[in-house]
């Protein structure tokens, strides 16, 4: 969005990560005009130009905006609901967008600049792709202020494990799922019509979902073919959700640009993801013990839960000998019901458990996402020509990951050069209520 009439504005820090994984910044200085960075250097060697906003941030780290790239912004989170699946038969479309705008409102909030939205189905078994690109929209032109949301499509088989996440009894819409190469061609076209940003798509069982095995095969390699051909012949990107190491083989081979998940995996997947310098989308964070114990609350069969706490046992395993190997890891939490919207960021202090560096945990949510999801060119790094989508954070994450985690902590969400959020003593400037925890449940 082009902002040529705003002043000039200059964010100083104590610190700068520029996204790049190299040396940080001392003493660091961005200038900002017309919604993006026009030069970043040192005290003293960017000159601040005159008349420009000045907005300084002393003892604060400025790093650019975060990226979660596989979440669920119209489920229904434990901020709304009791029950899950109360929820998904109770929340109506328009609803599930309504709470859909608070979801991302929360996240710009905790300095998610950018969300790759991954729709949830709604009571009929369709996406509501048109109203989430309409809210896309809305953000976009300033009528609502968010992250910018970049929208994906369905086109998977009946019976895949996205179609399985809607409740069985549900009549489903005609254009839910697609069976064969030239249907799912066709939906894939139709999702693409509405206007979204990228077709996701399927390999494998999965786990949130009652009476599923998560290794059972999800489309033949020509469905998943077709998918893919049809997703990058419209000039978008795809993303597979896949679980098991035939499944990743069969995405990378149809040629998937994020492989997502990712619990199991075998040396010649390995092997494939590197050679294809393909990135891997973790989504640690809806496996944690804290997910579980939220999805108990809201009513999660055992079933269920057992399958996902046996899941976690093999991320982490997975998860290390993917660092081990260069694998590229791009952050996405599959933050839909669980633990709650917002607490994304907990998902890098799991990569730095898991044997990160922070820098790195950090890239996987600035540079490598951008690069995944093909936005590389305009965000992800601070750099001159790029969007100004830059947080600052109170004290250095490097030090402590978990800072990201901590909304006190985040004192400027700036977005394309406008400040959404600003928690300075006598500046204090939010998107939503300031107890966005403190909704009342349906
Ligand atoms: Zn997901």
């Amino acid at each position: 969005m082009e902002k040529a009439t705003e002043a000039v504005k200059v964010l100083k820090g104590a610190r700068l990560i520029d996204g790049n994984g190299g040396p940080v910044l001392r003493k660091a200085l961005v200038v900002i005009e017309g919604g993006r960075i026009k030069a970043i250097g040192p005290e003293g060697k960017v000159s601040v130009p005159k008349g420009a906003e000045v907005i300084d941030m002393k003892a604060c780290t400025l790093m650019p905006g975060l990226m979660d790239i596989h979440l669920h912004c119209s489920a229904h989170n434990p901020i709304t609901y009791q029950n899950y699946r109360v929820a998904q038969l109770e929340a109506t479309p328009p609803l599930q967008m309504l709470t859909t705008l608070l979801h991302q409102q929360i996240m710009l909030e905790m300095g998610f600049t950018t969300l790759r939205d991954n729709p949830w189905p709604n009571a009929y078994g369709g996406h509501n792709s048109t109203e989430l690109v309409a809210l896309r929209d809305a953000v976009e032109a300033g009528i609502f202020a968010g992250p910018r949301l970049v929208v994906g499509g369905y086109a998977t088989m009946t019976g895949s494990h996205l179609d399985l996440i809607v409740p069985r009894g549900c009549r489903r819409e005609p254009d839910a799922t697609a069976d064969g190469p030239w249907e799912l061609r066709k939906l894939a076209r139709k999702q693409l019509r509405t206007g979204v940003d990228f077709i996701k798509t399927c390999a494998s069982g999965g786990g949130g979902t009652d009476k599923e095995a998560p290794d059972v095969r999800n489309m033949t390699q020509e469905e998943l073919d077709a998918v893919v051909d049809e997703a990058h012949a419209l000039d978008k990107h795809c993303a597979c959700h896949c679980f098991t190491a035939a499944a990743q083989k069969m995405a990378i081979k149809a040629g998937a640009d994020t492989i997502d998940h990712c619990v199991f995996t075998d040396d010649e997947a390995i092997e494939m993801l590197v050679s294809e310098k393909k990135f891997i989308v973790p989504t640690l964070l809806h496996r944690s013990d804290r997910a579980l114990e939220v999805r108990r609350k809201i009513g999660t069969s055992e079933f269920t839960l057992k399958k996902m706490k046996m899941l976690q046992q093999h991320t982490k395993e997975t998860f290390q000998r993917y660092l081990t190997a260069g694998v590229r890891i791009a952050m996405g939490t599959d933050m839909a019901l669980d633990p709650e919207m917002g607490a994304n960021a907990q998902e890098l202090e799991i990569y730095v458990d898991y044997g990160m560096t922070p820098m790195e945990a950090i890239q996987t949510a600035t540079k490598n996402t951008a690069e995944a999801i093909w936005l590389g060119k305009v965000t992800g790094t601070l750099e001159p020509g790029k969007y100004a989508d830059i947080i600052a954070i109170d004290g250095d994450p490097l030090r402590d990951i978990r800072l990201l985690q901590d909304k006190e902590k985040i004192k400027i969400v700036m977005k394309e050069g406008t400040v959404f959020v600003d928690r300075r003593p006598g500046h204090r400037k939010l998107v939503i209520h300031d107890e966005a925890w403190g909704w009342k449940r349906l």
